[in-house]
C-alpha cells in the first residue's frame, strides 16, 4: 500500500498529516527516510515515526443495510449528486474514509452492502471471474410472465450488450414479487433484465451476497464475523 495510507492506518494521523510527517523526514522505511507519500510499502516492512515502530490497525470487513435515497459512494468520491447523501454519510461508521464499498446498489435500492478496506479481499469479490451469488428481491409492475424464469436461466441480450447473461435463477414469491440470484454485476442488471422481457422493477433489495445474509435493521451495520469474511475471501 502507498505509504501515506500506511501511516494513516496505524497512526491516529489524517492524510494531510501523514502527508506533512512524510515530508519532513519522519517517517523511516527500513532505515531510510521516505519523502514520497505515494512510495509503495508492505506491511512486512519496519516503518518507523519519530522513533516509534507503526503497526497498521487490522483490516475492517462490515455489513451494511442501505437505505433508499442515499448513493453507494466511497467519502473519497466527489458527489455526482446534491440531491442524496453518501450512504457513509448516513450510516454512523467511524473513520469511513478509510473504507470502500465492495460494489454497489442503486440510490433507490435498498438492502446489503460490503465495506471494507482491504482491497484485496474486495476484488475477489467484484472481480469478473468471481462467481459469487447475490439475491434480490424484486418487485414488478406487471405479474411474472410464464416464460421468464426459463428465458433468465437461458440468459438474455441486454440492450447495448453483445454477450447473454449468465444463467440467473428466479424464484416466484407473487405474482408480482420474485428473488432473482445473479452471479454477475452489469451496471443496473437487475432492471435491465426484466426491462428485455417487457416488465418494470418498482423496488429493488439485495437480501445476500454469497454466504452473508442481511439481518440488520435498515440504516444500521455490523462487523462481519471471521468465518464470514473467511467464506468470501
Ligand atoms: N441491479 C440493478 O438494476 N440495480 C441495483 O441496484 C442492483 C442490481
Amino acid at each position: 500500500m502507498r505509504l501515506d495510507k500506511f501511516v494513516c492506518k496505524s497512526t491516529p494521523l489524517s492524510r494531510t498529516e501523514a502527508v506533512q510527517v512524510i515530508h519532513h523526514e519522519r517517517v523511516l522505511v527500513n532505515g531510510v527516510a521516505i519523502v514520497d507519500e505515494a512510495a509503495q510499502v508492505h506491511e512486512n516492512n519496519h516503518i518507523i515515526l519519530d522513533g516509534k515502530h507503526l503497526v497498521p490497525r487490522p483490516f475492517r470487513y462490515l455489513l451494511l443495510h442501505k437505505p433508499a435515497n442515499c448513493l453507494s459512494a466511497n467519502i473519497s468520491e466527489p458527489s455526482k449528486s446534491t440531491k442524496y447523501p453518501s450512504v457513509f454519510d448516513v450510516l454512523n461508521i467511524d473513520n469511513s474514509s478509510e473504507l470502500h464499498l465492495v460494489g454497489r446498489l442503486d440510490a433507490d435500492t435498498t438492502g446489503l452492502l460490503l465495506a471494507t478496506d482491504d482491497g484485496r479481499w474486495s476484488f475477489t469479490i467484484t472481480s469478473p471471474n468471481s462467481d459469487c451469488s447475490k439475491v434480490y428481491r424484486v418487485g414488478l409492475a406487471k405479474p411474472l410472465g410464464p416464460e421468464v424464469a426459463d428465458k433468465f436461466l437461458a440468459g438474455i441480450l441486454l440492450q447495448g450488450e453483445h454477450e447473454l447473461t449468465l444463467p440467473a435463477k428466479l424464484e416466484v414469491i407473487s405474482p408480482n414479487q420474485v428473488l432473482l440470484t445473479l452471479t454477475q454485476g452489469k451496471f443496473h442488471q437487475v432492471k435491465r433484465m426484466f426491462a428485455a422481457v417487457g416488465n418494470k422493477v418498482v423496488s429493488l433489495h439485495r437480501e445476500k451476497i454469497g454466504a452473508i445474509s442481511l439481518d440488520v435493521p435498515q440504516g444500521q451495520w455490523r462487523a462481519l464475523t471471521e468465518a464470514e469474511v473467511n467464506a468470501m475471501g
